[in-house]
């Protein structure tokens, strides 16, 4: 599809989605209110900002018809990402300071605009987006952890109508939230390396919250294919990324918590 017409049918899905509140979040009249004047800083002022904890968005990549890429023994990125986004919320939900939104519980397929929907109208707090690589050439790729490209840094008043814009504040915090996660990774293999990697993704671009996207697993490499199938990289991966995850929360926490008050 056009990338202009995508963005706008984005545009406006996303701003049908961000108008109704998530099911266990009602928002009053006054915020609802605010949120028809598409004007994100408005939305920030007058959205509950009481949280106890962190909200914590894992986004398991693809699902349902979406398979993703396939390894050469069939085993397919749709399954994978669900299970580390199911072994990180384990991980997690043992941490009373964190609450997870899980965009994708089930083997069901999920547009990328409802995922962007889901992650900012639940007002989470960190992105976690789950992929695999597909990489064509069968050696070892470093692993990558994808953040937005942070242009139009210039623009101030995001409004929702630039919904694109909307991650754009959270530049700095996704490069620390990206470093944080590359060094818990490089720990499982100094070798391999990890490459941060500016990206105009469009959900990144999207996402009103510190957010990344990590491609774990090499789908191409049968290295890892075969430690897929020996139960060890999925859940040392899962471990370093709930690590690193607590460890930008412990850095930040007053931070996090202030990110919807705009400050
Ligand atoms: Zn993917």
């Amino acid at each position: 599809m056009k990338h202009g017409r995508l963005a706008v049918c984005a545009a406006a899905v996303l701003l049908l989605l961000w108008y109704l509140p998530a099911d266990s979040q009602q928002l009053d009249e006054g915020s609802i209110e605010s949120l028809r004047t598409r004007d994100l800083d408005v939305l920030i002022e007058n959205i509950e900002t009481e949280q106890d904890a962190v909200r914590v968005v894992l986004d398991a990549g693809h699902g349902g018809a979406d398979l993703g890429a396939r390894s050469a023994k069939s085993i397919l990125e749709k399954n994978v990402t669900l299970k580390l986004a199911r072994l990180i919320e384990k991980i997690l939900s043992e941490d009373e300071r964190v609450e997870i939104i899980n965009i994708r519980s089930e083997d069901t397929s999920i547009p990328v605009i409802d995922r962007i929907g889901h992650a900012n109208s639940g007002r989470g707090n960190i992105y976690i987006g789950i992929h695999t690589d597909g990489g064509a050439s069968p050696r070892s790729h470093p692993w990558k952890i994808y953040i937005n490209h942070g242009k139009n840094q210039d623009k101030e008043n995001v409004t929702g109508a630039e919904w694109e814009n909307l991650n754009n504040r959270f530049s700095e915090n996704n490069e620390e939230l990206a470093r944080i996660i590359a060094a818990q990774l490089v720990e499982i293999d100094p070798d391999r390396g990890v490459d941060i990697v500016k990206s105009d993704v469009l959900s990144l671009g999207g996402l009103a919250m510190p957010a990344v996207i990590v491609e774990l697993i090499d789908f191409s490499n049968p290295d890892d294919e075969m430690l897929l199938e020996k139960e060890e990289l999925a859940p040392a991966l899962a471990e370093a990324v709930s690590t690193a995850i607590i460890k930008y929360i412990e850095a930040n926490s007053a931070a996090v918590n202030q990110e919807w008050q705009g400050e």
